[in-house]
């Protein structure tokens, strides 16, 4: 890929996909897309209604009887063409990711297209085998699509959190109704035109773009949709479970964290602070299992500043589409405007600046937030319990490694996590103590296979893998 090139003209999209056609919304109203580098309009997509979710729905509920009667080798198949497809797209991806979120390109090719590709070639082997059954004494226990899935996912990873609901859930032969989120919308409109050209049957799949209180409502409250698979905020994760638990419908909940990175005395120092580093702004800081909370042993504890302060010099904020760019802006003025907030406050209650600050350089226009990092944060402060959602990075030093583990798992959250240490069976036995759905030990890289979701407020369900699949089922007994 050239990665110099010039960023995609404006992008402006018409219609929604509903029982296999590009069909038109039934109100004429559209959502600007912002490139937040810069500011500007650069696509336009319709602003959906609850009158266009109904139909999608309804589309979505015709194709079910279907969908779950074809067998696992053809809907595997299918899942294989769309595949193709979106692999074919994938410089498109990665470009409309960095024009439309502000993900420097080569960031977005390796991750923002490259892993929802890397999570769809595992869905296609895991679709192709038939459900397991087993026998439970005189029981057949038999597993089978949930029925209608509604889909609602956020921007910062815009394609990844469509794929990682779109593609299990047809695997388990479940139909779809997807809303993506209004800040990147074009992202999803590749996947409808890889699903357009793989020639997927009529009404599995779905596409209604609009606002979460509009659209994204109108799904969740839908009586015809049978269990609803969200990514976002805990607030939102919280609204949909109440509009599902009026009519019991089934949630799958991906949200927020406030992952602890602990750096155990013995740790490889400058490995643990690079990539914990790195991980802490990926995205610029927009990733929801980010290591925002950095947990040094005190023996290494100035030493670890100084690597620290060293590795965010590396990534100064800039153009997405510059190739020596390393941290892209916020996605939009709101989220710049909530993390400075976040940054404003934790330097009200006295943690050490070590690195950006709300008085560092920037670039001239764009919604872009330094690269921040405060030391001695106090656990039990606001910057270590809040979610940021940006990259601000907090440092807090431990005696011990129960210490340690009682201040990772003081959070309401419990999504991810990281231990580093010389000793492998010294660092599995403290990620066992971590209440989190993921941990890394020493750098474990990202499994696209493994079960992935949170503890506590950090969700419900998990995604991903075989058990992402089960997530989109119902159990069944039969006697005999
Ligand atoms: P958000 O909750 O504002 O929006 C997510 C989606 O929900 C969007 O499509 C939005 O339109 C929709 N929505 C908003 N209000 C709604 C409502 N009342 N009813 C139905 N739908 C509604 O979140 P965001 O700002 O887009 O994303 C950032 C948040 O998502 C962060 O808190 C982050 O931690 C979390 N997140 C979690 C994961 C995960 O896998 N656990 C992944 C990515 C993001």
């Amino acid at each position: 890929m050239d990665l110099a090139a010039a960023p995609p003209a404006r992008l402006v999209r018409r219609h929604l996909h509903v029982a296999g056609e590009w069909v038109d919304p039934a109100d004429g109203e559209s959502i600007p897309v912002e490139n937040p580098a810069t500011g500007e309009i650069v696509g336009q997509v319709p602003a959906g209604t609850p009158a266009d979710v109904g139909r999608a729905v309804a589309a979505a509920r015709a194709a079910f009887p279907g969908w779950a009667a074809t067998a696992p080798a053809e809907r595997a198949d299918h899942l294989d063409r769309l595949h193709a497809a979106l692999a074919a797209r994938a410089d498109e991806i990665a470009r409309t990711v960095a024009l439309e979120l502000g993900t420097p390109l080569k960031l977005a090719a390796r991750v923002q297209a490259g892993l929802p590709l890397a999570v769809l070639r595992g869905m296609v082997d895991l679709a192709a085998r038939p459900p397991a059954e087993e026998t439970v004494g005189n029981s057949l226990v038999v597993r089978e699509p949930v029925g209608v899935v509604g889909a609602i996912t956020p921007w910062n990873y815009p394609l990844h959190q469509v794929v990682a609901k779109v593609a299990p859930a047809l695997a388990a032969g479940c139909t779809v109704v997807l809303k993506p989120s209004e800040l990147t919308p074009l992202t999803a409109y590749l996947l409808f035109d890889a699903v357009a050209e793989a020639g997927l049957p009529a009404g599995v799949v779905n596409l209604v773009p609009g606002t979460g209180p509009v659209v994204g409502e109108a799904l969740a409250a839908h009586p015809d949709v049978d269990l609803v698979s969200f990514t976002g905020s805990t607030v939102t994760g919280r609204r949909i479970a109440h509009l599902a638990a009026d009519r019991i419908a089934r949630v799958a909940l991906e949200l927020g964290g406030k992952s602890a990175n602990l750096i155990l005395a013995d740790a490889d120092l400058p490995s643990a602070v690079r990539v914990g580093v790195g991980n802490a702004l990926l995205n610029s800081g927009q990733t929801c299992t980010a290591w925002t909370r950095m947990l040094v042993h005190r023996d290494r504890y100035a030493e670890a500043l100084d690597l620290v302060a060293a590795a965010v010099a590396g990534y100064r904020p800039g153009d997405p589409f510059d190739p020596a760019t390393r941290l892209g802006p916020l996605v939009s003025a709101a989220q710049a405007e909530r993390v400075q907030g976040h940054i404003a406050r934790a330097v009200a209650d006295r943690a050490r600046l070590i690195a950006g600050g709300p008085d560092a350089p920037l670039p001239t226009r764009g919604h872009f937030v330094a690269p921040t990092v405060f030391a001695d944060v106090h656990p039990d402060s606001a910057l270590a319990q809040e979610e940021v959602f940006g990259p601000v990075l907090a440092v807090i030093p431990f005696d011990d490694t129960d210490q340690a583990v009682a201040i990772a798992n003081n959070s309401r959250y419990g999504l991810a996590g990281a231990v580093w240490s010389a000793d492998e069976e010294q660092a599995l036995a403290v990620a066992r103590r971590l209440r989190t759905g993921q941990v890394d030990v020493n750098g474990g890289a990202f499994n696209p296979l493994a079960p992935f979701g949170g503890y506590r407020q950090s969700g419900l369900g998990r995604e991903l893998g075989a058990h992402g699949i089960a997530e989109f089922t119902e159990l069944k007994a039969i006697q005999r």
